[in-house]
């Protein structure tokens, strides 16, 4: 009985480990013509100003229909991109969007929006592209401080020092630098020490945990170690009132999440802000 119970459990596994390699191997494929078939969009969230209640920042998110896997996210084929060698072409791509669309809605806006990209650590170590970026955002008459990059993942931890030196470039150039998904594995302590950052993103996880005591605790003391670091909060994944105003009374200085908006095409995004330009919660 029980070696036919453990029989099935491990059929079962092999089912699992099949069904995730045909999904993977099927993302692979599709994501090879993704870039050609302009299959991809980027989609933008608000993200607060606490003290004047201004929408100050967004951050750009990639969007892929893909006809043949609808609704796969990026948290899903973004690590497909990176063994493939693609991510490279596609984080291009996504500077490139950002830079015309932050030229694009700051021409219409009185008060100028940041935008960030996200930047994996693979797109970091695969080469130094600070220089370009720098370049093209003059060529395009768009500030550095128009843009933001948001990085993660302990990868970044091998404290190779070209990879400090590009992230060390753009941040010279006026581009400010966000610690992302602070908290979890993925973004350690450690960092802190190593690179010059302008912000910490609290990691949804915890913001949502702020309601009790012992989240609360631990988000408390992210804002005051991050304030004696010179560095500003931005609270990610806010999703609810209660949530907003507890963050609010300990000094966050930002917010971002569908409590407010959800990622928006740029066109939305533009009209959205300028209706919203002072929120009132
Ligand atoms: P992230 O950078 O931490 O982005 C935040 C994620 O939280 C986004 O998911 C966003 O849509 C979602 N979110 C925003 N507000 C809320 C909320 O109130 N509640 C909840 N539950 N979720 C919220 P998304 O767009 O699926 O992106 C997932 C991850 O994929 C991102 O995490 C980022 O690591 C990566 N990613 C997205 N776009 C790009 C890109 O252009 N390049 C790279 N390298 N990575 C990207
Ligand atoms: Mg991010
Ligand atoms: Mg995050
Ligand atoms: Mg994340």
């Amino acid at each position: 009985q029980a070696k036919e119970e453990g029989r099935n459990k491990v059929q079962h596994f092999d089912d699992q480990m099949l069904a995730k390699a045909r999904r993977r191997r099927r993302i692979s494929d599709a994501l090879r013509v993704a870039l050609p078939q302009q299959q991809f969009s980027l989609v933008y969230q608000p993200i607060v100003d606490l003290q004047t209640r201004k929408v100050v920042k967004a951050e750009a998110l990639i969007r892929w229909q893909c006809p043949k896997l609808p609704g796969v996210g990026p948290a899903e084929f973004i690590p497909v991109a990176e063994d493939l060698g693609l991510i490279q072409e596609i984080g291009e791509w996504v500077f490139q969007q950002v830079a015309l669309m932050a030229r694009d809605i700051n021409m219409q806006l009185a008060e100028p929006i940041q935008i960030s990209i996200n930047k994996s650590a693979r797109q970091l170590t695969a080469g130094d592209s600070s220089a370009l970026w720098l370049e093209r955002l003059a060529s395009l008459n768009v500030p550095a401080h128009w843009i933001g990059v948001e990085i993660t993942e302990t990868l970044l931890l091998d404290g190779r020092p070209s990879v400090q030196n590009a992230l060390w470039r753009l941040r010279q150039g006026g581009v400010q630098l966000s610690l992302d998904d602070f908290g979890t594995g993925y973004s350690a302590m450690s960092y802190l020490l190593r690179f010059e950052l302008d912000y910490i993103k609290i990691d949804q996880s915890f913001i949502r945990d702020v309601v009790r005591p012992r989240g609360r605790a631990i988000v408390e003391a992210i804002v005051v170690m991050a304030h004696k670091l010179g560095l500003r909060v931005i609270a990610e994944g806010v999703e609810d009132q209660r949530v907003l105003s507890i963050l609010q009374e300990m000094g966050c200085d930002y917010v971002q999440g569908y409590y407010f908006s959800p990622p928006l095409a740029q066109a939305d995004f533009l009209s959205w802000v300028q209706r919203e330009s002072v929120w009132v919660g």
